[in-house]
């Protein structure tokens, strides 16, 4: 049976060419970066080479690039490290209502410490305008964060203007981009942010890997605590080849990004054609053009996604689904709800997402076994 991987946005495979950079760190260049003698100073000097290069592909200043152990880590540390550092000059954080969970778990906590925090809704798309993140706001907020582009759905934010809403408004403003990275060139000034996250497996990097960008000059606590690595902010040893390795998929994603972008781009749209032309009751999720080159989404009226993941993956094709498995039932998903879908269509939707080694043929094959499941799991009317 062919196997068809539609998940890119779930993880990526490390490129081999970011393997082969990371492989004299496991075992030859082995000191620890915080080590005083010579072992020591090989590894940190990969470390500054990895911090300069992430850095500079970003518009950063090194000191600004701090790492973390993924994107989970990066968007707890952003909400929580931020809002504790501000709690002085105010108590009210806004997020958007379809962040990443990393994100929305991390603002409840807070809401437990004392803060309090309001979601800024979003159209149908699941575009947080700038009237409603303007609508969330208050005088004493002093963090927003808003994802540059959702997981589930793929809609591509307004920075810009949410950006500007924020910081003219005397809060910070923290983007999750690690759905974007590696697919979007991201820069920390264009549009301008204070805190932004990432995580290497996303780009074909290593697993267990991520950045948390913090302009300088923008307070924040640490949340781990121990020695004194990453400016006393991050205590736990760095892992070393993992960080070689983010560097080196950052920097080919960056010299790539036009291919990839186009060939994600041509792939989605050949995909979402096809799907809507050919499967009756296909409804696409999230912004029609405003979306990541590399994703589609699908309710399919009458078919429970649950079923057709289960389908598919019998059929050899990997897709994911946004509804969350808590305590044995199936929760809609979050994203589709705040965009007003009903609970059965929020329950219903698919993530199918390309990459840069996907190609026409497997979205054709996609497509008809796609299909075929959708027409045999179709409830009776
Ligand atoms: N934020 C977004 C938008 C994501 O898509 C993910 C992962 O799916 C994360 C955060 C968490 O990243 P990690 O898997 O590195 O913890």
């Amino acid at each position: 049976m062919e196997e068809i991987y539609l998940d890119y946005a779930a993880t990526t495979p490390l490129d081999p060419r970011v393997a082969e950079k990371m492989f004299p760190y496991f075992s030859e260049v082995f000191g620890n970066p915080n080590s005083p003698h010579r072992w020591g100073r090989r590894a940190v000097s990969a470390v500054d080479d990895a911090r300069d290069q992430i850095a500079s592909l970003l518009g950063a200043a090194s000191k600004e690039i701090y790492f973390t152990s993924g994107g989970t880590e990066s968007d707890n540390w952003a909400i929580r490290g931020a809002a504790h550092a501000l709690a002085k000059k105010g108590k009210h954080v806004v997020v958007g209502a379809t962040e990443h969970h990393a994100v929305l778990a991390a603002a409840q906590l807070l809401e437990k410490e004392g803060f309090s925090v309001s979601l800024a809704e979003t159209d149908e798309y699941g575009t947080v305008t700038e009237d409603r993140l303007a609508a969330a706001m208050r005088k004493d907020t002093v963090l927003v964060g808003v994802m540059t582009a959702n997981n589930e759905v793929g809609t591509l934010q307004p920075l810009p203007q949410l950006s500007k809403t924020a910081r003219e408004n005397g809060a910070l403003f923290f983007t999750d981009a690690v759905q974007a990275a590696g697919i979007l060139p991201l820069n920390v000034n264009d549009p301008a942010v204070d805190l932004l996250s990432l995580s290497s497996h996303k780009f074909y990097g290593p697993k267990g890997v991520g950045v948390l960008y913090v302009r300088s000059g923008v307070g924040i606590d640490g949340l781990i605590v121990g020695g004194r690595q990453e400016r006393g902010l991050r205590g736990g040893t760095l892992n070393v080849p993992a960080i070689v390795g983010m560097a080196e998929a950052l920097r080919l994603a960056y010299e790539e990004i036009t291919t990839r972008r186009a060939h994600l781009t041509s792939l989605r749209d050949r995909f979402i054609g096809k799907v809507l032309q050919e499967i009756p009751g296909a409804l696409l999720n999230g912004h029609p053009k405003d979306r990541l080159p590399g994703n589609a989404n699908f309710t399919f009226e009458g078919v429970l996604g649950e079923e057709l993941l289960i389908a598919l993956d019998l059929a050899g094709v990997a897709a994911s689904g946004g509804a969350a498995c808590s305590s044995g039932s199936l929760e809609p998903s979050h994203v589709l709800l705040a965009m007003g879908r009903t609970e059965a269509q929020a329950r219903g939707g698919v993530r199918f997402s390309f990459g840069k080694d996907t190609t026409a043929e497997q979205i054709d094959r996609a497509v008809q076994i796609l299909k075929s499941c959708v027409e045999r799991l179709h409830l009776p009317r």
